[in-house]
């Protein structure tokens, strides 16, 4: 079996204006030479009509969330027709800033996910545990669960992202080892819920990563990609994240 391609996903949260975003782009766009990951800016919603038409050919953007609902009465939520729209490929569903701020349960979040994907987005779902349940070693046992429940009547176009909270916007980065640890039980149970399928399904590794560590953590065989926050925002960053997955 071939591996999936390596996919380096830019979160971008909240940060850059439309006027930012484009910069960004025209910058990227004249300085970006094909990686041999796949890149996508998963940028603030308003963001993304600029960014398509600027940033270079094969780089993909998406939204960093989605509404549970088709469309109607929901002030302020974005639809994934909305996102689709405007070309959108991807959407982050359930990232831990969310699920904490926001209390969003893996129902919303596989919700969100369902929505997505008859769109014809590819959701991103996020799982990973906090410190506590990591020290008491409940960390495998605890994202399986979320991920099953995240994932519920979810269809096998999906990436799965492991992001520790623990190590998210820390500086704390999980070691190669443990996001292996992790990738390997999260792809053993996407087999469970999807069967062979589940072999073609990239598992990305998010928290803290770096160009100086990025290597490292996708030489890991069960690991696909990453989805990465800070260093996603300086155009600088983002050619030598590539550069390293090169
Ligand atoms: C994230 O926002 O998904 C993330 C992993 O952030 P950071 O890379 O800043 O830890």
């Amino acid at each position: 079996m071939t591996q999936p391609r390596t996919l380096l996903a830019l979160n971008w949260k909240m940060n850059k204006t439309p006027t930012e975003a484009r910069e960004w782009a025209r910058e990227l766009a004249s300085r970006y030479t094909r990686s041999a990951a796949e890149l996508a800016v998963l940028a603030p919603a308003i963001d993304l009509p600029g960014l398509k038409e600027l940033l270079p050919a094969g780089v993909d953007v998406g939204g960093q969330d989605v509404s549970a609902h088709a469309a109607g009465a929901y002030t302020g939520e974005i639809s994934a027709a909305m996102l689709r729209d405007v070309h959108a490929t991807y959407v982050i569903v359930g990232h831990s800033e969310r699920r904490e701020y926001h209390l969003e349960t893996d129902a919303v979040v596989a919700a969100k996910a369902r929505q997505a994907q008859a769109h014809g987005l590819t959701p991103i779902v996020c799982v990973g545990e906090r410190l506590d349940v990591r020290e008491r070693g409940e960390h495998v046992r605890f994202t399986l669960d979320q991920l099953r429940a995240s994932t519920e009547g979810v269809q096998a176009n999906l990436v799965v992202a492991y992001e520790p909270v623990w190590a998210i916007g820390t500086g704390r980065t999980a070691t190669a080892d443990d996001a292996e640890e992790m990738a390997a039980a999260l792809r053993g149970a996407l087999a469970g819920l999807y069967g062979p399928e589940a072999a073609a399904l990239r598992v990305l590794y998010g928290g803290s990563v770096k160009p100086d560590n990025i290597a490292a953590l996708c030489a890991q065989p069960n690991v696909n990609g990453a989805l990465v926050g800070g260093a996603s925002l300086q155009v600088d960053d983002v050619l030598a994240l590539a550069h390293a997955l090169s």
